[in-house]
């Protein structure tokens, strides 16, 4: 369905707890074509992560010296820990004609739209902030003080959702995915063919 010829940074941000990364599995799943970014941080792995596959694990010193090399589109600090999209292996996908995946949190993505006019940035919503709420207790792996921290960031990020190119709800997976593919759809056959970040 989509325009084959035409590579985009997707970008699927949205507070902790909204499913994001259950989201970013669908996509992936149903859009061959797309690759995941993976990015550098200064976090610890944790047990099972892999690096170089679920992100380049690097100190603090490596990742300074990626921003002054200019080689990261965004980066951001959360929970103290530093973020980053390496640029090259993006531009390059983008280049091939592929959809590239970004999980990514608000700060950053705002970045890559000013980096790339072309990037669609898509904002998940909880239901609601009981459901969030609900959905963070039921993983049953943070204390109320990191729950209640977690739910004041969703509110902030919440707050910057207007940013994004699109707003969708994630109530049924089904009808997000949905409403994703057809947003990813529509913004390839818009977008330039030029790489210009
Ligand atoms: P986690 O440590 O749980 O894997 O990720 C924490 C947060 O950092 C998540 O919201 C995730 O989307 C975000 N994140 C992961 N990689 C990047 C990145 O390259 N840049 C930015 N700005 N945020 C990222």
């Amino acid at each position: 369905m989509t325009d084959d010829h035409t590579g985009l940074l997707v970008v699927v941000a949205g507070p902790s707890g909204v499913g994001k990364g259950t989201v970013h599995a669908e996509l992936r799943r149903r859009l061959p074509d797309a690759v995941r970014s993976v990015s550098a941080t200064t976090r610890a792995p944790r047990p099972g992560e892999v690096d170089g596959v679920d992100y380049h694990f690097v100190d603090v010193a490596t990742f300074r010296r990626m921003v002054d090399d200019g080689r990261l589109l965004e980066w951001a600090e959360y929970a103290g820990n530093l973020y980053g999209t390496p640029r090259d292996p993006a531009a390059d996908a983008v280049r091939g004609g592929g959809v590239v995946l970004l999980d990514i949190e608000v700060q950053g993505a705002l970045q890559v739209k000013a980096a790339d006019p072309d990037a669609l940035l898509i904002f998940l919503h909880p239901p609601s902030m009981e459901e969030l709420e609900r959905r963070l207790r039921g993983r049953g792996t943070e204390d109320d003080e990191v729950i209640g921290w977690r739910l004041e960031v969703a509110r902030e990020e919440i707050a910057g959702a207007t940013a994004f190119d699109l707003e969708v709800v994630n109530d049924r997976l089904d009808d997000c995915v949905d409403e994703v593919l057809t947003a990813i759809d529509v913004a390839r056959r818009a977008a330039t063919d030029d790489v210009t970040f």
